[in-house]
């Protein structure tokens, strides 16, 4: 029985609809298991912008700072406040805190649910046994690299960015990758572009010399374009991929096909920080405000439900609780409710708030 301080971040669009619903399936993890949550909400993204001025104000930085982990909606959506003119951008919420709160480890786990597996574009039988998880480095690489600009010479305009690691952040994000493969299948691919370019040579020497103080842990490299084709083709051969920044982005993205839909997919980001339980994370669904469904009580909340899931077991070390709440999410599925984005035939569609309250329900029962 214990006591956990969460920050609560909501955001903008569908946010709020997913966040609260993730709330509501915590209160039913208190009431089992005899803990207490203490929620704090603070403003983000738009909302944040609008009240107070920034995208996230200090206030709520030392909220999340103090709390041990932070429960995170969506940012942005609303046309005003979006692309490179706009002058303060919702997304800074997020570049702020991976920043300040030095959220290297970007967690994102993939494992179809089997009564969903015709709900991806992929073959059933290509996705049959897919649980993977991938770690993508967050907080280094070609997006924080400089030089980063488009700049005047006597030929005419020319940009740059730079793609910069060092040896710490590689050894730091690699080693998080062999520990979570010692929960799992015990299995690490670590991709990178080594036959082109020197941060991935770095990379794979770095990943090398770290593999035998896991010996009970098997490595293997991949290039980043065989990756991608293989996660189509073959998912299932993976169990924990590790890369970098800009790879991992777009490689998260594609593997998220692979579940059929944005709504059912929850990510970590895991900082270095310790807190009385864990580690301080930022834990939020990967699907952004979805302004197209806003406020119609239709999106699906099971990726902030699960997310809040991951945030029990890596921020609490919670883990009985972390897989009571997944086994509802699936009992739920199994007994054929779906949100509209996984319509089928034959299956009863319900909203935002009644999947909530079947999953919170189905973690009493
Ligand atoms: P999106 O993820 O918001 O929506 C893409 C499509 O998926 C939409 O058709 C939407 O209705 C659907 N969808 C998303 N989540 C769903 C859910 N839970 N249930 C049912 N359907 C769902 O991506 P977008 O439309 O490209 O972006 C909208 C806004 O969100 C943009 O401003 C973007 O910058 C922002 N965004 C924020 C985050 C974040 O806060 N981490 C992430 C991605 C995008």
């Amino acid at each position: 029985m214990g006591n956990y301080s969460i920050a609560v971040l909501a955001g903008d669009g569908i946010g709020p609809e997913v966040i609260e619903q993730a709330e509501r399936v915590l209160q039913s993890i208190g009431k089992r298991y005899g803990h207490t949550f203490n929620l704090q909400s603070a403003l983000v993204g738009v909302a944040a912008i609008e009240a107070e001025g920034d995208a996230i104000s200090d206030a709520t930085m030392q909220l999340c700072q103090r709390s041990e982990a932070i429960l995170f909606g969506a940012v942005g959506g609303i046309p005003r406040f979006e692309g490179p003119n706009s002058k303060i951008q919702p997304e800074r919420a997020l570049f702020r805190l991976r920043k300040e709160l030095a959220l290297y480890a970007n967690l994102r786990p993939i494992h179809p649910l089997k009564a969903l597996l015709n709900a991806s574009t992929i073959k059933p039988e290509v996705l049959q046994g897919t649980d993977l998880l991938v770690v993508r480095e967050l907080t280094g690489g070609l997006y924080f690299g400089k030089p980063s600009e488009i700049r005047e010479t006597s030929q005419g305009l020319e940009a740059v960015d730079t793609l910069p690691y060092s040896e710490v952040e590689i050894e730091r994000i690699v080693r998080t990758a062999f520990e979570l493969a010692r929960g799992r299948r015990k299995k690490v691919t670590s991709v990178d572009k080594a036959n082109v370019l020197s941060t991935s040579r770095l990379w794979r020497r770095t990943a090398d010399r770290i593999a035998p103080d896991y010996p009970d842990v098997s490595l293997e490299h991949l290039l980043v374009d065989t990756c991608a084709m293989q996660l189509i083709r073959q998912p299932s051969s993976f169990d924990v991929i590790v890369t970098e920044n800009m790879f991992g982005d777009i490689l998260t993205d594609e593997a998220s096909m692979l579940a059929g839909s944005m709504g059912m997919l929850p990510s970590a980001s895991l900082g270095t920080r310790e807190t009385a339980h864990g580690f301080l994370g930022l834990y939020e669904p990967i699907h952004g405000s979805a302004p197209d469904i806003t406020g119609q009580n239709k999106a699906n909340p099971i990726a902030a439900i699960l997310s809040a899931a991951m945030m029990l077991r890596y921020s609490f070390n919670l883990k009985q609780e972390a897989q009571a709440i997944e086994t509802a999410v699936e009992r739920v599925i199994e007994a054929d409710y779906r949100t509209v984005d996984l319509y089928e035939p034959g299956k009863e569609t319900v909203d935002t708030k009644e999947m909530g309250r079947l999953i919170a329900e189905a973690i009493l029962v």
